[in-house]
């Protein structure tokens, strides 16, 4: 598993050498990007947007103030990205560390509030996901009330919502995870 992961990223730091796809691209900005969400898809099934070549599992979402869209991308193409190759390393292998726990992530106990949504107390935080839109959103408050995220987007299952949930606050403590 380690040996795959690492192969993977040295490939993608060749992609990145080569400037395939959008390394060469103009209009494209190399650098300035900055880590807006990372998802696990649970094995590599997305092409990497920035090189255009790699097969990704972990998603890191790239966003730039001079770019329209979000890059979903690999770990690699985010590090040069941002500028930070360690950071983009430590971000997904906390969520490579999470996997498990992950996967037990939706048979957990949720339980119904009284407005009957389920919600789930994890790491600090208080998870409830609901229906908005049509589709399920997700709120994580810190126990103490101090902050109230909504998740940006909607998504078309219960159990999506409470997995980017899960995702999200992955992404909030980087390190906490052996
Ligand atoms: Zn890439």
């Amino acid at each position: 598993m380690k040996a795959t992961m690492n192969h993977t990223l040295e490939h993608e730091e060749s992609l990145v050498a080569a400037g395939r796809g959008k390394w060469s691209q103009s209009g494209v900005p190399h650098r300035g990007w900055r880590c807006v969400d990372i998802e696990d898809l649970g094995e590599p099934q997305v092409q990497c947007e920035m090189c255009e070549s790699q097969t990704i599992r972990f998603i890191h979402h790239m966003e730039h103030p001079n770019y329209s869209e979000v890059l979903e991308v690999g770990c690699i193409c985010a590090g040069h990205m941002e500028g930070d190759i360690s950071a983009a390393r430590i971000r997904e292998t906390s969520m490579k560390n999470r996997a498990g726990r992950r996967k037990r992530w939706l048979t957990r106990k949720w339980r119904i509030s009284a407005k009957g949504n389920p919600w789930l107390r994890a790491d600090g935080y208080r998870i409830t996901v609901y229906e908005r839109g049509g589709g399920w959103a997700a709120t994580i408050s810190s126990e103490d009330n101090s902050s109230v995220q909504h998740s940006r987007r909607n998504y078309n299952t219960q159990d999506k919502a409470k997995l980017a949930a899960f995702d999200h606050i992955t992404r909030l403590q980087p390190s906490s995870d052996p």
